[in-house]
């Protein structure tokens, strides 16, 4: 990969990183907020707001998880080891970078992988 697509694929990073990190911060939040008061709510709407919080918080860890992952592809572009599978150490393809730039595996490391054979290493 040259130098202008990896100064390319470093700005779709970062504006992802705001983006993400801007509904992250702003999941937490509300999550906060809502859930914070210690006013006694009767049954149905304490368990509508179980769910609420649980959805939340899912949101959360998901984009939590998405930063780390934009961090390291960050990480791996100043190691200019960027667009390398981790597993196979095969270039990702280009059109996967665009697709998710901060993909960490080839497409077929990933399906290996996903396809759980309980033996990731
Ligand atoms: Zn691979």
């Amino acid at each position: 990969m040259d130098k202008e697509q990896l100064e390319q694929f470093r700005g779709i990073l970062i504006n992802l990183r705001t983006e993400i990190g801007g509904e992250y911060e702003r999941a937490v939040e509300t999550t906060n907020e809502q859930f914070g008061d210690s006013n006694l709510p009767d049954a149905n709407e304490e368990a509508s707001r179980t769910i609420e919080r649980r959805l939340h918080l899912q949101m959360s860890d998901k984009n939590h998880q998405t930063l780390t992952q934009i961090e390291d592809a960050l990480d791996r572009i100043n190691d200019g080891e960027y667009g390398i599978c981790l597993e196979c150490g095969e270039d990702i393809l280009p059109a996967r970078l665009q697709l998710i730039p901060y993909a960490r595996f080839c497409v077929e490391c990933k399906e290996n992988i996903e396809r759980g054979t309980g033996q990731t290493g």
